[in-house]
């Protein structure tokens, strides 16, 4: 075996011997104790544990195993494979397709006598539809559309895997050549062609004329390794990726990389400054059909690839590898400008004429490569755009869906990194990147996605998000898919709040991306709605972590429990006002900026209170407070017209979880309304006793809750109160004094 002569003599030995650039992570004492399927799922979260084998959602593995026919009650051989749209990394055993092989091979007969046959004909889209009369037990998961590529390899055990520096040789202009010179007669070699029947019969005939082989390099797209022991599998995978990278190692080409440096780097300072100023208003274009959500990355590897002399010829190239370009689309925004001026309003107009190119572009792409029956062209904008100075900024639905554009471009360019160092990089061509993009099964796995939930593309700041309303408002609004910055002047309570929506929502999949913008769906900041710098600030994380400002909710509030007189200090006035009015205005005014550049609609919500136009005695700073906050609403919501809707809810007696109603304050509103308790009972209970006297003073007679609350501010902040701007929303039970005229 040229190239590794290892993997011959000494198979087993691969755990001991030097891997430098993929993980060995397979132990016998894990894996023995496991089998079947089992065994066939421990291998593929080994493979997928290491981004170096295979992308987020690439890839899949195979084990064809001996199962009871829940039928016939005799032994049958099942093909399992990995389930389309599943990941290595987290598959589970239900992850799994399971097919009867003599079926699924019974199919070949059935593809080489149909007419017009060959790859990316129909009657491939129609053999895909087969794969339902061969299920085993019922399993309702659907095969990978890779299926082939694995029924017809003539070992029991087979991954299929994506690695960059493998893609790098079969994205290279002399693919076939270098596959024969680093991997010998141990690899075989096929050319690009879109994964059906076809491909997956030409590797079957490709074996039995090299019967040696122990994987193939699949041109334009990845490689299998195949064995009848699944560690052997796994361990040829690894040996493969390994040769792979080794050898563009020895070739590396170091500080010439991508031709060398083209740009200063800017500072870090003047780089988060113009993110903060281009991300909203390039948001705002992305944005005309559906909102997206960004993830930015601008550490060193890419820093050198936008700021390199040939990083703007081998981005038009385009991607090479299919998964990474449905991602990616078949080439990022390039946006052409000189960092040295860091000019905003020259990058500004740089990134529209680079949009407006790009648009056309893609439209031109559509019309010249569309077939009949194509689907409709999609969204012409980019998802990735790369900034000389900056970095890259990736774009989707989502926060995970962003850092999965993210994580493909980095792939994409780690491919280009090791065929130019190798050969020259070649993207694929572009006809057969359309037929890809706009596959109808890879559209059918679109349709299969789980539908949108209403507030997936929002990312929405929640001040006081620590504790009370702002809390079940963060938890109500995640509900709904919203990404929430959960502001609080305790951090510590913000980042409570942050981490229960990540545990209760999952952080989401992609790997990429350094600093804020590396999160999940929520993130946790300090903030004193007193004091602008500390709010611009929390806005500033908001737009490096998500790219952009939906909504602010602002639950922020205090209330001093005045002496016996009914009176309290004057600082304590003045902080009434500065933190339940000052602090709002604040913030609209910091907000407005962003909503301005971004040019979408956008709404805010702020909490008032019934107390607000109700007089009374006891509580004069308070209430009056809270009028003016109510007449701000009124004012902002003329002020930010027509794309900033302003509205209020105006809770009355939210007792429970409040950090308002401090034990001393229950008690003093116990004795003032002359309800018996004892000294003993616990703050909690105390508390669910006023509760209780409020909701008897209501038409409804219900207490009121921070989820009462929350409902009414997810109302307001979605599109299903969008003509409703200026208004204040009594949340109170029904409080006949609190009615509004
Ligand atoms: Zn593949």
């Amino acid at each position: 075996m040229k190239g590794s002569p290892n993997l011959h003599s000494h198979p087993m030995s691969l755990e001991r011997r030097h891997l430098s650039h993929v993980k060995y992570l397979w132990r016998d004492e894990e894996a023995n104790k496991l089998h079947g399927l089992d065994r066939l799922v421990y291998r593929s979260n080994m493979l997928g544990a290491d981004l170096t084998l295979t992308n987020t959602g690439g890839g899949n593995t195979s084990s064809k195993l001996t199962e009871r026919d829940p039928l016939t009650g005799q032994d049958v051989e099942v093909l399992w494979i990995k389930a389309s749209g599943g990941d290595l990394r987290t598959a589970k055993g239900d992850g799994f397709a399971s097919l009867y092989l003599d079926k699924v091979r019974a199919m070949k007969s059935r593809y080489l006598s149909s007419a017009g046959r060959g790859p990316k004909t129909e009657v491939e889209d129609q053999m895909y539809a087969m794969y339902g009369h061969c299920v085993f037990n019922l399993n309702p998961r659907a095969c990978s559309i890779d299926t082939p590529l694995h029924t017809f390899v003539p070992y029991r055990h087979v991954d299929h895997l994506h690695p960059n520096a493998v893609i790098a040789i079969a994205a290279s202009v002399n693919q076939e050549s270098l596959c024969r010179k680093i991997y010998g007669d141990d690899v075989i070699y096929v050319s690009w062609q879109r994964p059906g029947f076809d491909i997956g019969l030409l590797i079957e005939s490709l074996i039995k004329e090299n019967p040696k082989a122990k994987g193939v390099l699949l041109g334009h797209h990845g490689m299998s390794s195949w064995s009848n022991n699944d560690k052997t599998c796994y361990e040829t995978a690894l040996e493969m990726i390994e040769q792979a990278a080794s050898y563009i190692e020895e070739h590396d080409r170091g500080l010439q990389t991508f031709g060398g440096q083209k740009h200063t780097p800017l500072s870090e300072h003047d780089r988060k400054r113009m993110l903060v100023e281009i991300l909203p208003f390039l948001r705002g274009q992305l944005s005309v059909t559906k909102s997206v959500v960004a993830t930015v990355q601008d550490d060193e590897s890419m820093l050198r690839f936008v700021n390199s002399y040939d990083g703007f010829r081998l981005a038009q190239l385009g991607t090479s590898c299919p998964d990474h370009f449905l991602r990616t689309k078949i080439k990022p925004l390039f946006v052409e400008w000189d960092p040295a001026s860091a000019d905003v309003e020259t990058l500004k107009s740089a990134l529209s004429s680079g949009l407006s190119t790009y648009r056309k572009d893609y439209q031109q792409y559509y019309d010249r490569y569309r077939r009949r029956d194509s689907p409709p062209m999609r969204d012409p904008n980019p998802t990735v755009v790369l900034i000389p100075g900056l970095g890259m900024i990736a774009w989707g639905k989502n926060k995970s869906e962003s850092r999965m554009t993210a994580e493909f471009y980095n792939g994409a360019i780690e491919v280009m990194r090791g065929a130019e160092a190798i050969d020259d990089y070649e993207g694929m061509d572009p006809q057969e990147a359309f037929d890809i993009e706009y596959w109808s099964l890879e559209e059918a796995k679109l349709r299969r996605m789980p539908a949108e939930k209403e507030l997936e593309r929002q990312i929405i700041v929640v001040i006081g998000a620590g504790n009370g309303i702002g809390r079940a408002a963060a938890d109500r609004l995640a509900k709904e898919g919203a990404h929430i910055v959960c502001a609080d002047l305790n951090e510590g309570a913000a980042k409570q709040t942050a981490q229960e929506i990540i545990a209760t929502y999952g952080e989401g999949i992609g790997v990429a991306g350094t600093g804020i913008s590396n999160c999940g769906p929520a993130i946790a900041l300090s903030c004193d709605i007193t004091d602008r710098p500390s709010v611009a600030g929390v806005l500033e994380s908001t737009l490096l972590a998500y790219g952009g400002l939906d909504a602010v909710v602002v639950t922020a509030g205090v209330f001093f429990p005045p002496d016996k007189s009914g009176r309290i200090e004057d600082h304590q006035w003045d902080r009434t006002f500065a933190i339940n009015v000052t602090g709002t205005y604040i913030l609209a005014d910091e907000a407005r900026e962003i909503f301005t550049r971004q040019n979408l609609p956008a709404s805010m919500v702020i909490t008032t209170s019934a107390n607000a136009i109700v007089a009374k005695k006891g509580s004069l700073a308070y209430d009056a407070s809270k009028a003016a906050a109510n007449h701000l609403v009124r004012e902002l919501a003329v002020e930010m017209s027509p794309f900033v809707r302003v509205n209020a809810v105006a809770p009355a007696t939210v007792v429970k979880g409040s950090t308002m109603f401090p034990r001393d304050r229950v008690v003093a509103s116990l004795i003032k309304y002359g309800i018996s308790f004892d000294e003993k009972e616990s703050a909690e209970d105390l508390r669910d006793k006023l509760a209780a006297f409020y909701a008897q003073r209501t038409l409804t007679r219900s207490s009121i809750e921070p989820e009462d609350q929350a409902e009414a501010i997810f109302l307001l902040v979605s599109k299903r109160l969008s003509k409703t701007t200026g208004h204040i929303l009594p949340v109170d039970g029904g409080l006949q004094d609190g009615f509004l005229r």
